[in-house]
């Protein structure tokens, strides 16, 4: 019998946490950071509702925040197992790490300096030293080597959706039980589409756009071209909020080929994030993810993230200086969803300014800054201050890193046997949708609630 429980990124997309007792074996699928409401958020990621040091092993998708980001929690808590995922992740989910216990520290901090008498000062979640312990425990495992724990036997495939990401196979006591993580699209970009498991008795998956239908992958580039064209042609400057890891590796080769066509080299472009500088430096040293061209790119010494014809600011000075120039220049920072990081300088530089562009090219979530502007909400806040939205915001959602409804459901029809199949990560309506889908194809399926358990 397989038993798991659906803790985190239930019926909404972040903090991806479920726990899996099989062949002798407690296993947590993940160890994601919850991000929402401040207390919200101390509450979830703070406590865990089982104790760490009962787990054997934790079994790591892939590096993003949502997926990794409470791991350094996990670790002081009393959790002394291995964390198994592959060498990408491993050496991607450090740095990711790191950055959030940074992000986490400054925060703290500037809560602590608008204290009000009588209230407690915020402590930081996770410090570096914590980070520190977490990189220790991760043991990298190539796709298709299986590791055993108890008699559990686990096996990671590509999942297509950030390098080094992985669907999780574990079998154990008769049962196969497959987790997507985040399931990538077919034809990106940079990645390998992702694998086919084998017949799964019950499959747990992602479905952050249940209900939508992405624009196809390959309208992406072009359109990325007419609107770095548009604003430039109006002396305007364009700017790119994306993850430091894969979106804006994602950017940058799209700018590269446009280049290479032309339109785009007519300006300056920057990556002005210190993280996406080492987050590129990964991708090159992790070929295993990467697709048959870009790997033959790389082979042949190209310059397939540009570093030659983008300039990458590492230093802050240096990035200040992008708020002197008058002329149309390209800048992609982060972080993503316009909640901290450098965009945010950029932004409110440029945000009253009609020839500017803001590109949102990746998922913005409920609350935050970039969901706000792409929703057309004017004024907003920016580092304390107020501005009128001026400038143009255009969503480019071909550049999506997650399968869309109808590419989940196909991906799974390839499956060649699934017995149940529960919809998780993504908000409830989405989740829902996928459910719908996938139960008019003909599927036994569920959105679980949170803390449901469920045995096979
Ligand atoms: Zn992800």
């Amino acid at each position: 019998m397989v038993r798991c429980t659906f803790y985190g990124a239930v019926r909404t997309v972040t903090g991806s946490m479920h726990l899996v007792e099989a062949g002798g074996a407690r296993l947590l699928l993940d160890c994601g950071l919850f991000q929402g409401p401040r207390a919200q958020a101390a509450e979830i990621n703070g406590r865990f509702p089982f104790p760490p040091s009962t787990l054997d092993a934790v079994l790591l998708s892939h590096a993003h925040l949502d997926h990794c980001g409470n791991l350094p929690t996990l670790v002081s808590a009393g959790f002394r197992g291995p964390i198994y995922c592959t060498p990408a992740t491993q050496d991607l989910a450090a740095l990711v790490m790191h950055d959030s216990a940074k992000i986490q520290q400054q925060d703290a901090h500037s809560v602590n300096k608008r204290l009000r008498q009588g209230e407690r000062p915020v402590q930081p979640l996770y410090t570096t030293a914590d980070v520190d312990r977490a990189i220790g425990r991760l043991t990298g495992v190539a796709y298709g080597t299986p590791v055993q724990v108890g008699t559990a036997r686990i096996t990671f495939a590509n999942a297509g959706h950030i390098l080094g990401s992985a669907i999780t196979v574990v079998e154990a006591d008769g049962r196969v039980l497959g987790f997507t993580g985040d399931l990538g699209r077919s034809n990106t970009l940079l990645l390998r589409p992702p694998a086919t498991p084998p017949a799964l008795d019950v499959l747990i998956t992602e479905s952050t756009y249940g209900d939508r239908t992405h624009e196809p992958y390959d309208t992406a580039v072009p359109r990325l071209g007419d609107a770095v064209r548009q604003t430039v042609a109006r002396g305007g400057v364009v700017m790119i909020p994306a993850f430091a890891v894969d979106r804006t590796q994602d950017i940058t080769y799209a700018l590269y080929h446009l280049g290479a066509a032309g339109p785009a080299a007519a300006v300056p472009a920057f990556v002005d994030s210190p993280m996406a500088v080492s987050a590129t430096q990964i991708y090159r040293r992790h070929p295993e993810s990467l697709n048959d061209a870009l790997r033959a790119e790389l082979e042949r010494h190209d310059d397939p993230f540009g570093s030659t014809t983008i300039r990458y600011i590492r230093e802050i000075e240096e990035s200040k200086t992008l708020n002197s120039r008058t002329d149309p220049f390209i800048v992609i920072a982060t972080s993503g969803m316009c909640e901290s990081g450098r965009i945010l300088n950029h932004l409110s530089r440029h945000i009253g300014d009609p020839r500017a562009a803001l590109l949102i090219v990746s998922f913005q979530a409920a609350n935050t800054l970039g969901r706000r502007l792409a929703d057309g909400v004017s004024p907003v806040h920016i580092l304390g201050e107020t501005y009128d939205v001026r400038l143009e915001v255009k969503a480019l959602p071909a550049f999506s890193g997650h399968a869309d409804g109808s590419e989940v459901l196909a991906w799974v029809r390839k499956i060649p046997r699934v017995g149940h199949v529960y919809c998780v990560h993504g908000e409830e309506a989405q989740s829902l949708a996928l459910a719908q889908r996938l139960a008019a194809a003909g599927y036994a399926v569920d959105v679980p609630t949170r803390g449901q358990t469920v045995e096979v």
